[in-house]
């Protein structure tokens, strides 16, 4: 693709529905935050550095990727430090053409081995995200995580902040936290395990999404869909392997946040042309393109359009009504929807 079709990608206006705030940490941001706060991570030669927290090639194991996420989570280390992840997470998303993004981060994960209460976590992203707001001229919901292998009371606790935040507007833009989602390996839990705490979530307004369908097959995904009955799936790529699910997908008007560059780096899918994206796109899901960890991955989300078009043979046509799906099931109050598709979208 030539270097215009590339400046055309980025500056083609772009919904983001998917997309992890950890996962998305500079890497001058890791060493400046490293070098301030002593933390255990060896700075010292940063294309090492660089080498050990992303993840470029098809993971052979889990542990290819675990020191990548001991340097995301050990960063996120005090207010101070999430709030300037947050900024640049939203300074980031508006120079790759977003108009609107949702951000997911968990606070059990980030709190894991730290002495950090859940309110300065959620404050650190809560201003961080503000203060990117006051700057750019891009929209933000912010998307509450349980971590599925972490310990369940911490997730609750993440949870219940996270809610009460939201409902009691508690601080400025609180409002701003609009979604829940279940995220980490699917394969070592069922989704009964979470009911109480997507029902918390929905009970309060959120919108639910669900990672699912990453690491189990077509069935982790319809039992998804009748336990957890979410607005939205998280990846949901295996769920084209039985059409009985694809047409549930369909009734129950869910749609899946594809996010194609991850999904090959975590080998559910094995060659990033044979993703099923073009085929539930033409079976009539609704999708939406989206980047997961864009730092972490190495890439953005105009990395992700162009693989659309090139990969998939996506037309901007075809690129425009993902967006469009993505607004209209954005977490976000419609009446923000509107406004961004008025500005950009019409
Ligand atoms: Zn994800």
């Amino acid at each position: 693709m030539s270097v215009s079709d590339t400046s055309r990608m980025r500056n083609f206006p772009k919904i983001e529905l998917h997309r992890h705030l950890d996962g998305s940490i500079r890497q001058q941001t890791i060493i400046d935050i490293a070098r301030r706060h002593k933390l255990d991570i060896d700075i010292s030669d940063p294309a090492a550095l660089k080498k050990r927290s992303t993840v470029t090639e098809p993971m052979q194991d889990l542990a290819a990727v675990l020191d990548a996420f001991d340097i995301i989570q050990k960063v996120s280390c005090s207010y101070e430090a999430i709030k300037r992840i947050a900024f640049e997470n939203v300074e980031d998303a508006f120079f790759d053409g977003i108009k609107l993004c949702e951000l997911r981060f968990s606070p059990a994960f980030i709190a894991l081995g730290k002495d950090i209460a859940y309110d300065e976590i959620i404050e650190g992203v809560i201003d961080g995200v503000a203060a990117g707001m006051d700057k750019y001229d891009i929209q933000i919901g912010l998307i509450t995580i349980v971590s599925r292998t972490l310990d369940y009371e911490a997730n609750k606790q993440g949870t219940i902040e996270a809610i009460t935040y939201a409902q009691k507007a508690k601080h400025r833009m609180a409002d701003r936290i609009v979604g829940f989602d279940l995220a980490d390996l699917e394969n070592t839990t069922e989704p009964e395990d979470f009911v109480e705490l997507v029902e918390m979530a929905r009970d309060a307004g959120l919108g639910i999404t669900v990672h699912s369908g990453e690491d189990t097959d077509a069935s982790g995904v319809q039992k998804t869909l009748e336990i957890l009955k979410p607005d939205r799936i998280g990846h949901g790529v295996n769920a084209w392997q039985d059409r009985d699910v694809v047409e549930l997908l369909k009734e129950q008007d869910v749609l899946l946040e594809i996010c194609p560059t991850s999904n090959w780096l975590t080998q559910c899918v094995p060659v990033l042309a044979e993703h099923p994206l073009p085929d539930f796109f033409h079976a009539g899901v609704k999708v939406s393109l989206n980047s997961d960890d864009p730092q972490l991955m190495d890439i953005d989300l105009t990395h992700e359009y162009e693989i659309a078009r090139q990969t998939f043979g996506f037309s901007n046509e075809d690129l425009l009504k993902m967006n469009l799906y993505a607004l209209e099931k954005s977490f976000l109050p419609a009446e923000i929807g509107k406004a961004v598709q008025k500005q950009f979208f019409t």
